[in-house]
């Protein structure tokens, strides 16, 4: 069978770790042009400086995966659309809740595959947390999201801007994690968004949900200002007094001391084996929820003023 033939749109950190590497080890696919404005890419790989030069040039092009900030997505993805290509779009899919609905629109008018990736989602432990809690009755959830914007971002500008995300860049992680292991609708009730004095974008954020199927406590403490190891865990007690840990990013899921999951493949290897399935079977993968909790958080959030961030 031909390999499908991809190019990857933005060409930064996530594109070069992660990306690069898993189309590399899937043989369903060839890594066949970049983009980057920069002129920067894969070795032996043709590189464009826009996503318009690329669409005119590669006519045999069947897939694109888009690795740009959020706040360019939906142009370049609604280009690609229109050129009848399968679109694998990076987490956030998009800035506004209104831009990836239209984008599933467009990509459902046509035999074409959209693809909103969560990559916390592909950790079998997060499975694992699904399956357990399935048809459970949750007493409490605490979610504690802490990292070091300096360690994960270096450098990079883009996240303090509006549509940038600030905090909610990893938060949304843990929302979307939150999205696919809870027993039913998360609301956000409350919300508290820290800004720094010179910054677009929140560097801490509180979260309180609420949730048709509890009544417990369900929190989420998000913050890009902490120092030494990061800390990405979820803490669940069913009403039952079982307790769940999820750490580490959803990567080990221990019920009471037991560790139940861990390990698998990898979180974008995971991530494109089901890229191939949707585009073998001309599907669209759209999940909006963790954005939706985040525009949420947003739209009903308190706002506060932290000093100034410098991170240079
Ligand atoms: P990054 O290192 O800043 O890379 C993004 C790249 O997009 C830049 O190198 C830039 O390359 C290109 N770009 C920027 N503006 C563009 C525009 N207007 N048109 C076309 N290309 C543009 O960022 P990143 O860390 O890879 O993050 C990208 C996305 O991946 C984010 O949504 C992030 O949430 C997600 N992600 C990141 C990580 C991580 O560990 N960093 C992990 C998982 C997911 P040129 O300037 O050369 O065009």
């Amino acid at each position: 069978m031909r390999p499908i033939r991809i190019g990857i749109i933005g060409y930064g950190k996530i594109a070069e770790d992660q990306h690069v590497p898993s189309i590399r080890n899937n043989g369903r696919f060839e890594l066949a042009a970049t983009v980057s404005r920069q002129g920067k890419g894969a070795p032996g790989i043709r590189s464009f400086a826009s996503h318009h030069e690329m669409l005119d040039q590669m006519e045999d092009l069947e897939a694109v995966a888009i690795c740009t900030p959020p706040s360019v997505r939906y142009d370049i993805a609604r280009d690609c659309i229109e050129a009848g290509l399968h679109i694998l779009l990076e987490k956030p899919p998009g800035v506004t809740l209104a831009e990836v609905e239209h984008l599933a629109c467009l990509a459902a008018g046509r035999e074409i595959s959209l693809f909103t990736t969560w990559h916390a989602q592909h950790n079998p432990a997060v499975t694992a947390a699904a399956e357990r809690l399935a048809g459970q009755s949750i007493a409490s959830m605490e979610i504690v999201w802490h990292e070091d914007v300096r360690k994960w971002h270096p450098g990079q500008q883009w996240i303090w801007e509006p549509g940038g995300f600030g905090v909610f860049d990893p938060g949304i992680n843990a929302l979307s994690i939150a999205a696919r292991i809870f027993p039913g609708e998360l609301f956000v009730r409350e919300a508290e968004l820290i800004f720094p004095e010179n910054k677009q974008a929140p560097i801490a954020a509180r979260l309180r949900f609420a949730s048709s199927s509890s009544g417990g406590e369900l929190s989420a403490d998000f913050n890009w200002n902490h120092q030494g190891k990061e800390e990405w865990n979820f803490h669940i007690r069913l009403s039952d007094g079982t307790e769940l840990k999820l750490i580490e990013g959803g990567s080990r899921l221990f019920v009471g001391d037991e560790l139940q999951a861990s390990g698998g493949h990898g979180e974008y290897p995971s991530i494109y084996a089901e890229f191939v399935d949707l585009i073998d079977e001309r599907r669209s993968h759209v999940d909006i929820r963790p954005l939706r909790l985040v525009a949420d958080a947003y739209l009903s959030g308190r706002r506060s003023t932290a000093p100034p961030f410098e991170d240079g």
